[in-house]
């Protein structure tokens, strides 16, 4: 036996799922016995990368030490977890040991894929070619908007699922918007390519969205998909598909590029029993409950639930999880439901944001009422939320199994 042995929880994945269920687990009973496995020293912000790349918040702000967060009566486990042999309880670590639970909970997020673009890797970080879906290149993402004074910039976002589906327009509105600011804008001609059919998947912010793609003069290139850069060439070669299907490539010249890569389920999940065809921990909805497998929950970017894959997301799955797996410990019926939730700020300019918030089905589910803070409109109370409130409900509530706006809901009262 190694030793980690057995543990009664086992929780998956140091980042916001993981650390926000152990959390909501001890406010629950803190003589619980739960590992984290997560191999990683740091923990990231990852929200806050947009605003790195938008020059609002420093890099620094956005990486915390894992020690400092893991809950102190939670063991963490520094190590990456490679198989699952659910039918032995059991979770293989990269190094050939294996941990044993009696309930394990699974949040280890998403891969990016640059790969996937051929070219991308080698130039990222250079040559005008940037990401805020990295930490080190969102410092860069600023530099090169400070920096261009006139020429082309894409933006790029490939086919969904991906984590947080407005980033890829976040990034450039806030580009445009200091542009504007320097008066720049008139000489930088913007243009947003996204593989999907529409800007933004549910229709009630799209007025407030359009105002801005108008305000900044972006040309929407709806259905096209980045498939290469050449940094040294500056150029990014797209397929594009028009309205009967027929797909031609089409290849750019840019000073700046803004890519989000394609994203997908990491392999050790997608090639383990826990997953769905799709590659994705495969739960039920509403408990996030393996659907086949009743000791084993899962949340965050990893789980199959169709909502928006984001923080927010997050911060409503972890009490309904942590809920449901308590209540089978106690013997009872798992009772907590999630209803879908997931929100995305979208900066459209520097001091405002249109706060998308909508469960499954694109539902709208407000946290304020209208006079308060009205989602579908660019305001600068939603700005003022997204640059100083969510961060430290983040930490503070969220990572602290303080339920803050996130109290589960019962199956009756969904
Ligand atoms: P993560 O937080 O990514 O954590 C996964 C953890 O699992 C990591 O610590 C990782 O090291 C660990 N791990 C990986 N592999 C293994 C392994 N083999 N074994 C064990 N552990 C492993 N969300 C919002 O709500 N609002 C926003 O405005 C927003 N903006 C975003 C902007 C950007 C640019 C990005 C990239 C994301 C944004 N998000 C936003 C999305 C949000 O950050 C994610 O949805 C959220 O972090 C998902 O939590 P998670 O626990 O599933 O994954």
């Amino acid at each position: 036996m190694n030793q980690f042995a057995k543990h009664q929880i086992l929780i998956v994945g140091g980042g916001a799922g993981g650390i926000a269920t152990a959390a909501s687990l001890l406010k629950r009973d803190k003589s619980l016995d739960i590992a984290i496995i997560e191999p990683s020293e740091s923990h990231y912000y990852q929200p806050g990368w947009t605003l790195v790349g938008g020059g609002a918040f420093t890099q620094a702000q956005t990486r915390h030490a894992m020690a400092s967060l893991i809950p102190k009566k939670a063991r963490w486990i520094r190590s990456a977890v490679s198989g699952f042999d659910p039918d032995n309880n059991q979770v293989i670590l990269a190094d050939g040991e294996s941990v044993g639970y009696e309930y394990l909970v699974v949040s280890p997020g998403l891969k990016l894929c640059w790969d996937k673009i051929e070219g991308l890797e080698e130039t990222l970080g250079k040559n005008g070619v940037t990401s805020n879906y990295r930490f080190d290149l969102a410092p860069y993402t600023w530099k090169l908007v400070q920096e261009l004074q006139s020429g082309v910039a894409l933006f790029s976002q490939p086919p969904m699922p991906i984590k947080c589906a407005g980033a890829p327009q976040k990034a450039m509105y806030l580009s445009c918007s200091e542009w504007f600011k320097r008066k720049r804008l008139k000489d930088i001609h913007v243009s947003f390519h996204n593989a999907g059919a529409v800007l933004f998947g549910v229709k009630e912010y799209m007025p407030a969205l359009m105002e801005y793609i108008e305000k900044y003069d972006i040309k929407l290139c709806l259905g096209e998909n980045l498939i290469a850069v050449n940094g040294e060439q500056k150029t990014a070669t797209f397929v594009v598909t028009d309205a009967e299907g027929n797909t031609r490539e089409e290849v750019r010249q840019f000073d700046m590029l803004h890519v989000c890569p394609p994203q997908a389920s990491m392999d050790f999940i997608a090639n383990s029993p826990l997953a769905d065809e799709a590659g994705w921990v495969e739960v039920d909805q509403e408990s996030l409950q393996h659907k086949r497998y009743e000791n084993i929950w899962g949340l965050g970017d990893a789980c199959s639930a169709p909502n928006a894959k984001t923080a927010a997301a997050v911060r409503q799955q972890a009490p309904v999880v942590a809920a449901n797996l308590f209540s089978v410990i106690k013997g009872k019926p798992q009772i907590a439901c999630y209803t879908g939730y997931g929100s995305c700020p979208l900066t459209v300019e520097r001091g405002k944001v249109v706060l998308a918030e909508f469960g499954y089905g694109g539902v709208l589910q407000p946290s304020f009422p209208k006079w308060v803070l009205d989602g579908t409109k660019a305001t600068r109370r939603a700005w003022f939320l997204k640059e100083n409130l969510l961060s430290p409900i983040y930490f503070q509530a969220m990572l602290k199994g303080r339920e803050w706006l996130a109290a589960p809901k019962t199956k009756e009262k969904k």
